[in-house]
Order: structure tokens, then sequence, then C-alpha cells
């Protein structure tokens, strides 16, 4: 079973909604598809055939926190997976190995799966292991069975550049042996319907970000799955 999330990150609206729900609905899969919209639009998915996360949650269930995403309202609303340490939220938002963990601690409270993002930047190429040591730290001996890990290296988000696949499953063994739970691995950055099914042979499934914001593309990936 594998699993394909859709990251729309800052993007789409109402019409690429009805269009997105209209194409994916007739794609029939086995697999886990999961589309993460901007939150403003997730109460728009109700007719989906597939799953629905957010890209984002607070740490806190409510309270004062203007601007905050509450991941109780979000499992109300029906998400079932909760996007966590994007690296876009890691440079742009300041997110921390500390601050992620205690949004997992969140999600996990609230019954969501936490689909905790990893991966180097183009400088720590050469000491991925280190970095990505430092981002699973917190996680390591945890009960983490409900939890998805996402290897996304940053050089490769939005710039068409992917790892050999050697290197994807180097990274995924690593992240395996560290945690030492049947954790799922997913891979991500610039996933597109021509290499999914070559990575999708190696992972437990794919983040995709641009190619799901065209339904075809996407709809390709899903069926290049089976
Ligand atoms: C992402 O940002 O999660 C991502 C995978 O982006 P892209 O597929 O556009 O590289």
């Amino acid at each position: 079973m594998k699993i394909i999330v859709a990251n729309w990150k800052m993007n789409g609206d109402l019409e690429l909604v009805a269009k997105f729900i209209k194409e994916i609905n007739l794609v029939r899969t086995e697999n886990t598809v999961v589309v993460c919209p901007p939150a403003a639009l997730i109460t728009s998915f109700s007719d989906f055939r597939y799953h629905i996360g957010a890209q984002n949650c607070s740490c806190e269930d409510c309270g004062a926190f203007t601007g905050e995403n509450s991941p109780k309202l979000l499992k109300s609303l029906g998400c079932r997976y909760v996007i966590i340490g994007h690296s876009e939220r890691r440079t742009l938002f300041n997110e921390t190995n500390e601050s992620v963990y205690k949004k997992w601690e969140a999600i996990v409270r609230n019954g969501m799966s936490p689909i905790v993002c990893i991966g180097e930047t183009s400088e720590e190429r050469s000491s991925w292991k280190e970095t990505i040591s430092n981002q699973l730290k917190p996680f390591i001996g945890k009960q983490i069975d409900s939890t998805i890990v996402a290897y996304e290296p940053v050089w490769s988000i939005g710039t068409g550049q992917i790892p050999e696949i050697s290197e994807i499953t180097d990274v995924l063994t690593f992240v395996r042996d560290l945690l030492k739970t049947n954790t799922k691995l997913l891979y991500g950055g610039s996933v597109n319907s021509k290499n999914a099914p070559s990575i999708l042979n190696n992972a437990d499934g794919v983040l995709v970000g641009g190619a799901s914001l065209k339904s075809a593309e996407f709809s390709k990936i899903i069926q290049g799955a089976d």
C-alpha cells in the first residue's frame, strides 16, 4: 500500500478544488491518496473520494493564538493527516526540531497522522546524516507508528532536480535504522508522473508539490503507483 500526498502549499482556489475533485474522483486506487490544500479550502473537499490533510497546525488545541490553526478543529473538519516541519516552514517561519515535535504531540493527541518532513539543504549534502539525525532526534524511541516521515531534500524542492534512486534508498534505510519502527517513509522533491514510478518502487510513497496542482498530472502519479 503506497501513500501519495499532494501539498498544494499556498495555491489553489474554489475553481481548482472543483476541477480536482471531479477528475481525481474518477481515479480508482487501493493506495492512500491525501490532499493537503490551504486551510481555508479544507471544507470545500467534502465530496472528495480520498483523504484530506493540513499543511501545518498549532501545538495548542485552542486559545488566544491569532492566526493559528487548531489541530482539534482540523480533526473535526475531517483531516486525517497534517504535514509538519516542511522546509518552507523551517526556513521562512523559524520552525525548529523542538517546535515540530510539539506539533507532532498535538496531532497525535487529536487522533491524526503527522507527516514529518526532513531533509538536507544543498550546503548540508555531504553531511546529510547529521542533519537528518538532528531532525529526527526527538522521535527516537517514541511510539510513532501512526507517523509518516517524508524525506525532502531542500535542494530538490521545486527545482526539477532529484537525487539518484540509490541516494534516496540510502537515506530511507538510514531513517529506518534510526527510528527502528515500521513508520512509512515517503520521498518528496520534484516528483512528477515520469519519475514517480521508480521512486515508488523504492519508497512507501511520495509527497508531491507543484505537480499536484495539475489534476491530469496528479492522476498519472496515482495511476503509476498501482
Ligand atoms: C514540497 O514542497 O513538499 C514538494 C515536494 O514540492 P515540489 O514537488 O514542487 O518539489
